[in-house]
Order: C-alpha cells, then sequence, then structure tokens
C-alpha cells in the first residue's frame, strides 16, 4: 500500500529535521526518513562530538596556564575512554530528544534508506511512499584516498569511534577538519603530524588566519609536512607507514587519518526516476530557493554545493518549510554573510570577504584594511604568549566592513555578535562609535586605527 503525505524528508539529519518540523508545525502531514542516527553527521560525528574534544583540549591549555596564575603545577592524567564515554551518552540524550521533537510535531519518522521510483514517489524497504513536495537532505561522506593500502587508515568517523588515544598519529589534508583533529590530538597527548599537499593549510582563508595558525601549530609541537603527496600507507611490524611521492616515509604511526575532503551522499538516491541529474562532484543543483530541476523537489544542506554548515543546512530547510506551508512566497537563504569558527587552538572566527577576495571584487584602490595584533592579558605572564591577531576588511568611502578575521583565545564567541553588524552594514565609523568593553580582547575591533 502507498502511504501519502504532504511532504517527505529523506535525510533526518540537520536540514531534513528542520524543515519536517517546521513543515510539520504549520500543519503539513509529513514523513521523515532516516538512515542513520537522528541528528545527523553534526550531532553523531561531527560538530558535537568534535567540540566536545575541542573543550578538553581547551582545558589541558587552560590547566597548562594554572601555574602561571599562582596554583600549583598540575600535571593531569587524560582517560580518553572516560570522554568517550561521557560523549555517547550526551548524543544518545541528544537522539532521543530529536526523536522527541518530531514526535511533539507530528512527523512520522521511518527509518531506512530511501529512493526514489518516481518523482513524488519514494521506497523505503518494501514500502511506497508519496508527496506532492519532497526534500532531500542526505547529507555527505568523507573522502578515501585512492592509493594502496588507504583502508589501514580512518576518516572523521573513524576518529569518533576510536576506542583509546592514538600515541602517534599523522592526519592527511588541509582543510578546517584536518586542522582541528591535529589541534585535538596533540592537546590531549599524541605526537601529531599533519600532512598537506600544498605549501599551506585553510587555502580559502585570509592568509592572516592561516599564517598565526602555522606559527602556533608548529609552536606547540606539532609537525607540518607541507608539499607531501601521500603515495601508500603501509603497515610494518612498528606500525604504519605513510609512503609520499618524493621517495620519503613516515613511520611508528599508531593512526592514519584521512580528512581529505567530503562529497554529497547522492549517488544512491535513484535521481534518474526523478528528472534530477546532480553536478560532476555528486552535488544536486538548486537555485536560490532550494528547488532542483524536478518540480516539488528540494534540496539542502551537504548535498548541495552551498556552505557545508550545520547552520546553513538548518537555516535553508526552515525557509523553506516557510516558503511552502507558510504562504512566505519570497522566503529563501541568503548565504552572502555566513560566519564561521574553526575549532583549532587557538580558534579561528571568520565572516564575510578576505582581504584578496575583497580586492579582487572591488579593486585594490577601494579596499581599506584595519589590523591588530597583541598578547590577549590572559597570556601576559606565559613565557611564549600566544598571540591573537584580527583584522577588518572595509570597502568604499564609508568603509563598509565586508570581511571581518580573527585568530586567538575567545574569537569563536566573539564573533556572532559582529556578524549581525556586518550583515547589517556596519561601516568603521559604526565599530569605532560603539563603546568598548574594557579589559577584553574584543575590544580590538572596535578601538583600530
Ligand atoms: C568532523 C566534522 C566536523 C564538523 N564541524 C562543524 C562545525 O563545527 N560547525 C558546523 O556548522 N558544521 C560542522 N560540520 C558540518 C556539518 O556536520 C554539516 O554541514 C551538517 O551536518 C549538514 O547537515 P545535512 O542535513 O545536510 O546532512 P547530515 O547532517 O549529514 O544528515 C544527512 C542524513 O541523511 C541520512 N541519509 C543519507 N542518505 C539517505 C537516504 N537515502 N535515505 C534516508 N536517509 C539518508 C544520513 O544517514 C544522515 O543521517 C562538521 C562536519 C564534520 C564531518
Amino acid at each position: 500500500m502507498t502511504q501519502s503525505y504532504d511532504l517527505i524528508v529523506i535525510g533526518g539529519g540537520s536540514g531534513g529535521i528542520a524543515m519536517a518540523n517546521r513543515a510539520a508545525r504549520y500543519g503539513a502531514v509529513t514523513a521523515l526518513v532516516a538512515a542513520g542516527p537522528l541528528g545527523g553527521t553534526c550531532v553523531n560525528a561531527g560538530c558535537v562530538p568534535k567540540k566536545i574534544y575541542w573543550n578538553a583540549a581547551h582545558l589541558a591549555g587552560q590547566m597548562k596556564m594554572a601555574g602561571e596564575y599562582g596554583f600549583d603545577t598540575i600535571e593531569p592524567r587524560f582517560h580518553w575512554e572516560h570522554l568517550k564515554q561521557q560523549r555517547d551518552t550526551y548524543i544518545g540524550r541528544l537522539n532521543d530528544r530529536y526523536a522527541q521533537g518530531l514526535d511533539g510535531n507530528g512527523v512520522s519518522l521511518i527509518r531506512g534508506h530511501a529512493r526514489f521510483s518516481g518523482a513524488h514517489r519514494i521506497h523505503v524497504g518494501d514500502s511506497t511512499l508519496e508527496a506532492a513536495h519532497i526534500l532531500i537532505a542526505t547529507g555527505g561522506h568523507p573522502v578515501w584516498p585512492d592509493i594502496p593500502g588507504a583502508e589501514l587508515g580512518i576518516t572523521s568517523d573513524g576518529f569518533f569511534a576510536l576506542e583509546s588515544r592514538p600515541r602517534c598519529v599523522a592526519v592527511v589534508g588541509a582543510g578546517y577538519i584536518a586542522v582541528e583533529l591535529a589541534g585535538v590530538l596533540h592537546a590531549l597527548g599524541s605526537d601529531v603530524s599533519l600532512v598537506m599537499r600544498r605549501r599551506h593549510f585553510l587555502n580559502d582563508f585570509d592568509p592572516m588566519l592561516r599564517e598565526s595558525l602555522m606559527d602556533a601549530m608548529l609552536r606547540q609541537g606539532i609537525s607540518l609536512l607541507a608539499q607531501r603527496e601521500v603515495r601508500e600507507l603501509e603497515k610494518r611490524a612498528d606500525g604504519l607507514c605513510l609512503h609520499f611521492h618524493d621517495g620519503d616515509c613516515l613511520g611508528g604511526l599508531d593512526a592514519v587519518i584521512w580528512a581529505i575532503g567530503r562529497r554529497p551522499n547522492s549517488a544512491d538516491l535513484g535521481l534518474e526516476f526523478a528528472n534530477i541529474t546532480a553536478d560532476p562532484q555528486g552535488f544536486i543543483p538548486v537555485d536560490a530557493f532550494q528547488n532542483t530541476d524536478a518540480p516539488g523537489v528540494y534540496a539542502v544542506g551537504d548535498v548541495t554545493a552551498g556552505p557545508a554548515l550545520t547552520p546553513v543546512a538548518i537555516a535553508a530547510g526552515r525557509r523553506l518549510a516557510d516558503r511552502i506551508f507558510g504562504n512566505q512566497t519570497e522566503r529563501h537563504l541568503d548565504t552572502l554573510v555566513v560566519p564561521t569558527v574553526i575549532f583549532s587552538h587557538p580558534p579561528i572566527a571568520t565572516v564575510g570577504l578576505s582581504e584578496a577576495v575583497a580586492k579582487e571584487q572591488y579593486g585594490e584602490e577601494a579596499v581599506k584594511v584595519y589590523q591588530t595584533t597583541f598578547t590577549p592579558m590572559f597570556r601576559a605572564f606565559a613565557a611564549e604568549p600566544e598571540k591573537t591577531a584580527m583584522k577588518l576588511v572595509t570597502v568604499g568611502r564609508e568603509e563598509k566592513v565586508v570581511g571581518l578575521h580573527a585568530i586567538g583565545d575567545g574569537v569563536d564567541e566573539m564573533l556572532q555578535g559582529f556578524a549581525v553588524a556586518l550583515r547589517m552594514g556596519a561601516t568603521k565609523q559604526d565599530l569605532d562609535d560603539t563603546i568598548a568593553i574594557h579589559p577584553t580582547s574584543a575590544e580590538e575591533f572596535v578601538t583600530m586605527r
């Protein structure tokens, strides 16, 4: 028998759950099909477990500073197993909370893998479901390298499944996930090498950020192996051994983590039955309103080519529900100002255009940059204090702020408010006219000369 709904959502992650709940609250008869645990990547193998490890790593750094503030020196022992257990319990609670939320809104939760069998019909196991509106929110998965021995390594999914801390580990990659995992492992006591193909990591970010972070990581003792192309991973008696194209190798490793990118989950959806063609990388093309090429079929989140971030998937899903079921016909997501944080050590916060992109878009003459580097007060007693660096990118005579970038303690929690200011079109004068909060690091954003 075929079950009919107003809306079927494929995928129980950030974007799918957001749209399903909002649509159901508008009164749409909604089903959500989930192949994996509720909450998707973010809750189960992304933002949430990552931030828990980052918190632990941050605590380790704070404890190192305690001596400078007059406490007896602390040499704490870290128990990975304990933290993993706490983390799993917490995530289990989140999974339950998502199930209760869907239930409370009257969304029918169907467990299984969905596949299209027509433009408005899908199969889940033996069941057939149909709806006038279908959302694809199937997210993505980590990429494995196509080299001999790749299966001896793990991806970020495998990292979160680790039952004990690897003693000696190589992280291969140059994106934010590679940088974050390398930082966490080092802070929690592992011997870490970060292996990258090019000269830098975080290549799409403002150079001030990546250069400051590279300095910090080197100072902390992380080995940065640049311009290394991995050729093979081999298992030897003394551990794993990474072979590079230049003939060099890195041996004695307990774990190798591939953090070389992510791909959308679109291959096994039967898209051809819905008359949708994914792009060559597998992303589902959508317009600004999340419409695919097939009328009544939409896509949000990591399965599309937009910024792969949880709040972006959620915002797209909720706006889509507002448009389709809430009569807000022009409602859609504007991705011009997307703030983001990299949970490195120290963290990075960034919103808007890098200096280089602003110059490309507006011309060299139109761009004025304000930049500062300073030692935050908390670090003032440290022998080698970690600096904070901040940059404002402004354009035009009115000096409209189009980019704001920072690396340093606490910038992760500073960014959200400044992102509001950028979205509202703040100028340098607006920042100058804002009374500073003293003594903080954040005040530097409103006192830059
Ligand atoms: C290590 C890591 C760290 C991250 N850190 C951050 C961070 O700090 N901040 C941030 O904003 N973002 C972060 N992200 C990105 C964030 O997790 C994603 O952008 C977000 O989860 C995307 O949501 P989504 O709804 O598109 O997909 P997902 O959350 O991936 O959910 C998709 C769901 O669909 C299910 N599914 C797939 N195919 C089918 C099918 N055919 N039928 C039924 N169900 C299916 C999957 O099982 C999955 O549960 C991180 C990601 C990773 C990997």
